[in-house]
């Protein structure tokens, strides 16, 4: 466990593929309960958590549209996938003591409360994890720029992007061994070298609140709350 934490209110951005564990689709229920873990491990530092989750585990929009779908319909298929995920996060939360609420930006009653920014903040201030589903709500777009979004409506310090390496590399560490891990990047040079770290508007909309980046390793136990403290192993993009 690390010392104090650096931030106060924080958005932990999980793709979908971190969700899959070693698999090739859907949900790994084992990766899901350590992320869980990780998660209650934060809320135990007295940290506000909000979670944005991916759906890409289960299906792409831009995938969908590729095989002739109609875009719109695809993007939300997309969305919808981002809900499922949600709830099986909400779920393995609640097993390990940690209440939560997820709020979608698709209204859908009988499954989750619709997104309220204000009832939002009454969650965290009760120190509720609050999970955002359905992305954004519009087509187009991904979680990615939801996860910016929602950051900045909830004033998080920090967007965290848990990954399955623990930051941004010179190249694809897995296939170049000599890729190197930046500490640090400038929003500027994700740009003008076009890391994929994550899609622009993201980057932009951090950029313009002054959010900075953390990317970091879900698959590391305890990186969340390290990368919360300011320790361990991350690339830091401001
Ligand atoms: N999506 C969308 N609007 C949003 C967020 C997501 O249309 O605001 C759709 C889009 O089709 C996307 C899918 O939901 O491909 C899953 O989200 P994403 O690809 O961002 O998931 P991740 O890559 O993080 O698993």
């Amino acid at each position: 466990m690390t010392d104090a934490p650096k931030y106060k209110r924080v958005l932990l951005k999980l793709s979908g593929e971190a969700l899959m564990g070693n698999g090739q689709f859907g949900l790994d229920p084992e990766t899901v309960n350590q992320i869980a873990l990780d998660i209650k491990e934060v809320v135990t530092m007295g940290v506000e958590v909000c979670v944005v989750v991916g759906g890409g585990n289960i299906f792409r929009g831009l995938s969908g549209a590729a095989a002739g779908m109609e875009r719109s319909t695809a993007d939300y298929m997309g969305m919808l996938a981002t809900v499922m995920n949600s709830l099986a996060m909400q779920n393995a939360l609640e097993q390990v003591g940690v209440e939560t609420r997820v709020q979608t930006a698709i209204p859908m009653d009988t499954v989750a409360e619709p997104y309220i920014r204000r009832r939002a903040e009454r969650h965290l201030d009760k120190g509720r994890v609050v999970i955002f589903g359905a992305g954004t709500g519009n087509p187009y777009f991904t979680t990615d720029t939801a996860a910016a979004l929602r950051a900045s409506e909830m004033g998080c310090e920090v967007l965290l992007k848990g990954t399955k390496v623990d930051g941004v590399y010179s190249a694809d560490p897995v296939k170049d061994p000599t890729a190197e891990r930046f500490e640090s990047l400038s929003y500027k040079r994700v740009f003008t070298d076009d890391l994929g770290v994550m899609d622009h508007s993201a980057i932009a909309l951090t950029r313009e609140n002054n959010i900075p980046i953390i990317v970091f390793s879900i698959y590391e136990t305890g990186s969340f709350a390290k990368a919360v403290g300011g320790e361990g192993c991350f690339t830091i993009i401001k």
